[in-house]
């Protein structure tokens, strides 16, 4: 089967549009099984650690690959059940989410 050129369009479409939705940013609140599933799928991605309602009095820039935000801290039992929350995605579009919170993305120490 030929395509028609309106046909290959439409897959470009939907490759282009699944690409943007990919890289869009996610918070993950109340969702650890969401949240590891990002890490493992987004290894070079970023991630914001703030409160379950983010805060420009504490976000937290860490590479995705960062041990304090990838593995469980002494003492916790969860990565977003708790107190806090991880807002994920590129570096370049968590520094603007944190700018429109009105803070600005701390890098980590550890990694970053
Ligand atoms: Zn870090």
């Amino acid at each position: 089967m030929v395509l028609a050129p309106h046909d290959r369009l439409h897959i470009k479409h939907d490759r282009m549009y699944q690409w943007m939705h990919d890289e869009l940013m996610v918070h993950f609140a109340h969702n650890d099984a969401g949240y590891r599933d990002w890490l493992v799928k987004h290894p070079s991605g970023y991630v914001i650690n703030t409160y379950t309602n983010p805060s420009p009095s504490y976000l937290k820039l860490h590479h995705g690959s960062c041990r304090s935000i990838s593995r469980l801290q002494r003492g916790a039992r969860t990565f977003t059940d708790g107190d806090y929350s991880k807002v994920c995605g590129e570096r370049a579009e968590l520094e603007a989410y944190a700018r429109q919170l009105g803070g600005s993305a701390e890098p980590c120490p550890l990694c970053l």
